[in-house]
């Protein structure tokens, strides 16, 4: 199809080198998407082979061109994978670089199969048996692992082992690195669906056959079974040999996702999330490049990959502020995940029960195919909400939780059922103060307070981790023991609790406690086995989870989401409420929910205790008409900072003497950010509100790029921002 190509554009994972042009030598074949190698000054770098008419042109002449010097032994990335690339690029006004970094996110995976070396015992005996060596040898057993895991697994040091192999006593084997994901069985154990499950799944695995783009919104009510039912149209991709993709919100708590795949399907799907090792990373992704991956699980960035042959997209909670990546390329994996659908024609589904407004605007002008399900799986009852109006029914002094939502407690204490109380705050306290001299403990960093985290003894700040040991004196009087910790955070909640019903058992769930998968499985399968009587958590604990005999949720604070006051804090705040609250009474029992408010008739409060979802949209979308905000208009967030605030000050100041002036298009700032000092930065921000026919992108990028900002200046621009900090 494609000429000899002998001068080929290259797009490069620098953005400041912008493209580079090569000769292609005699005897090498590239085509557009070849990962190849290149030479740049002494180095040798990676760059893609991209349409010319793409990137800034290079006036090289030819005869001064260098070669390249090898193509990497990866499949091409392909003609719709480099229009995602572009697109992204594009609407997100990010460098087209950045991008193509997510898409070849192992190094190692470039460099073709690999071996590596793991270890077993090789049934020989030593020449002197120790007591750790008695030990070691039984341990390891059955097993093949690399050293420094086999020396976890017997509990002894590498030192021990490495003596065993000098001795023969542990033998080397090599393996692949590469070697293949055992298989996901399609038929391995079909559920009985529901009628209503039926419709739904049926309506997907159509689609699926028809391999055409076609976006769904699967809006089903927390425990409606909407696992159960995509996994249809998955099984049905996997027998017409098509990947499938899921996109999970929080990595840490697919545990249960995990568990019920395996019964589905037989096998473990591939993962993919931050945390991998380099060679787990690796493996994975030429499994996704080479197509034998078969079902793929992952966070936001597992949608860039080079899939060979997607056939469905699944994401999960989609409605969830976690698919928005917030640094370098900022975009949103849902929003992307239908283009990757459409570029190369296959359905997309968005699963939620509390699904973005933007989400259900695209339903119901026919754009995105709604699909329902209205009633709990196995005939359960959604929770009644309750409202306990804390101006009325005070917390004890110094306590958070009111009478009635103590009695509560006591009450599913008494008949052995479980508690889920959710305050979306980590830590004792967000404030520490001095009693005597009003100091208040803030980072250095940021323009935020520490909070203090009593059960690892720290003051952090969780913006950009800054840690200190809590002092025992004030450091600005010197006055000692005058500290007072101000609010309440889950660990408060659970002192309280535990001051309150000493006799029950209660876990704290945050991301400082459950900070792998390991502990976050521990701590499941301790809930599920009855051994927490409370659970204590933050945001962490509003999805996923699944515990028949937790009946009541404790909503500490349901205030605290409003506070912001951006854009989407009242959304957000529904969206939380409601699936905490969908936790509860999912098995046979009913459940019972309890809003702790200051504000009783807020409208995002009352549309919760009434249940009456409709009345909650139907306000905000006529909230977001009157001001313009999406879907009806759009935003776009443009952060200038510095290390140096007057240099982010003047820079922020000049680019606002620039502005556009563009009909129906209105920037307001530059003014500090609400963190106006971030990460040692200082920050300054202008808002961007267009109607939707206004080319948001193209004059953002112009107005931008006309500007000669000093080195240490950054600009980063959000469109359609979720964060508005
Ligand atoms: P959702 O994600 O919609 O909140 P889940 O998918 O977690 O709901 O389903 C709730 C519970 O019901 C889970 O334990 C799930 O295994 C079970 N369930 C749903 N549908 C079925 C089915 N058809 N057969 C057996 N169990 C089901
Ligand atoms: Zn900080």
């Amino acid at each position: 199809m494609h000429g000899h190509m002998n001068r080929v554009r290259l797009l490069v994972f620098n953005a400041a080198i912008g493209a580079l042009d090569y000769k292609v030598p005699e005897g090498m074949t590239v085509e557009p998407g070849s990962v190849v190698l290149a030479p740049l000054g002494p180095r040798q770098i990676t760059g893609i082979v991209w349409d010319e008419k793409r990137l800034p042109a290079n006036d090289v002449p030819a005869s001064k061109l260098r070669a390249l010097v090898e193509v990497m032994p990866v499949p091409p990335l392909s003609a719709p994978l480099r229009r995602l690339i572009e697109w992204t690029a594009d609407y997100y006004c990010a460098p087209m670089s950045a991008v193509a970094r997510m898409v070849i996110s192992s190094g190692g995976a470039l460099n073709g199969p690999a071996t590596m070396t793991e270890y077993r015992l090789s049934g020989g005996m030593p020449e002197r048996m120790t007591p750790q060596r008695e030990v070691a040898m039984e341990a390891l057993e059955g097993e093949q692992a690399t050293i420094r895991e086999l020396a976890g697994i017997a509990g002894v040091s590498e030192g021990v082992l490495r003596g065993l192999v000098n001795q023969g006593v542990i033998e080397p084997v090599s393996v692949a690195i590469d070697r293949p994901f055992p298989p996901a069985d399609p038929d391995y154990d079909i559920p009985e669906l529901e009628p209503e499950q039926r419709e739904v799944a049926d309506r997907l695995n159509e689609a699926v056959k028809a391999r055409t783009f076609a976006p769904f919104l699967l809006d089903g009510v927390t425990g409606s079974g909407k696992t159960e039912t995509y996994f249809e149209p998955m099984a049905e991709a996997v027998r017409m040999g098509r990947q499938v993709l899921v996109l999970l919100p929080e990595i840490a708590l697919t545990e249960n996702f995990l568990k019920r795949f395996e019964a589905r399907f037989g096998a473990s799907p591939v993962l993919w999330h931050s945390s991998l090792k380099s060679t787990e990373r690796r493996r994975a992704w030429r499994a996704i490049a080479d197509g034998t991956a078969q079902v793929v699980v992952g966070a936001r960035s597992a949608l860039f990959l080079p899939y060979r042959n997607l056939g469905l997209i699944v994401v999960d909670e989609a409605h969830e502020v976690s698919f928005k990546q917030d640094d370098g390329v900022r975009y949103n994996a849902r929003d992307v995940s239908v283009m990757r659908a459409r570029f190369e024609g296959f359905p997309v589904v968005l699963a939620s029960a509390t699904p973005a407004l933007e989400s259900l605007q695209m339903a119901e002008s026919g754009v995105y195919e709604k699909l329902d399900l209205h009633s709990r799986y196995g005939g359960a009852e959604l929770p009644h909400i309750e409202r306990i109006d804390l101006t009325e029914e005070k917390p004890g002094a110094g306590r958070w939780l009111a009478p009635r939502l103590v009695a509560a407690l006591e009450d599913r204490l008494a008949k052995g059922e479980q508690s889920l109380l959710f305050l979306n705050r980590r830590g004792f306290a967000p404030l520490t103060l001095c009693r005597n001299c009003g100091f208040r403990f803030q980072c250095p960093n940021c323009s935020a307070w520490l909070v203090e985290h009593r059960l690892s003894r720290r003051l952090a700040c969780h913006h950009c981790g800054h840690e200190t040991q809590p002092p025992d004196a004030c450091p600005e009087c010197g006055e000692p023991d005058c500290l007072v910790a101000c609010g309440p955070g889950v660990e408060r909640i659970a002192d309280e609790v535990a001051e309150i019903l000493p006799e029950a058992r209660v876990a704290i769930a945050t991301s400082d406690t459950l900070n792998s998968p390991e502990r976050a499985a521990q701590f499941i399968a301790e809930a599920e086995s009855g051994a927490v009587d409370i659970i204590v958590g933050t945001q962490l604990v509003t999805k996923g989870f699944h515990f028949p005999e937790l009946t009541l949720v404790g909503v500490v604070d349901a205030d605290l989401g409003l506070e912001g006051g951006d854009l989407r804090a009242a959304e957000r705040t529904y969206q939380q409420i409601a699936q905490v609250a969908g936790r509860a009474g999912r098995g046979a029992k009913p459940g019972e929910v309890f809003l702790q408010t200051r504000h009783p008739t807020a409208p995002v409060i009352a549309a919760l205790a009434d249940g009456d979802r409709e009345a909650f949209y139907e306000a905000e979308t006529e909230a977001r008409r009157m001001v313009g905000a999406p879907p009806f208009g759009r935003w776009a967030a443009i952060i200038i900072s510095s290390e140096d605030d007057a240099e982010a000050r003047e820079a922020a100041n000049r680019l606002g003497a620039s502005r556009p002036k563009v009909d129906e298009l209105m920037i307001l700032g530059p003014a500090p950010a609400p963190l106006a000092l971030l990460r040692g930065r200082y920050r300054y921000r202008f808002l961007v509100n267009a109607r939707r026919s206004v080319e948001l992108q193209r004059i953002i990028t112009g107005w931008i790029s006309g500007q000669n900002f000093a080195p240490g200046v950054r600009v980063g621009v959000d469109i359609d921002p979720y964060s508005f900090v």
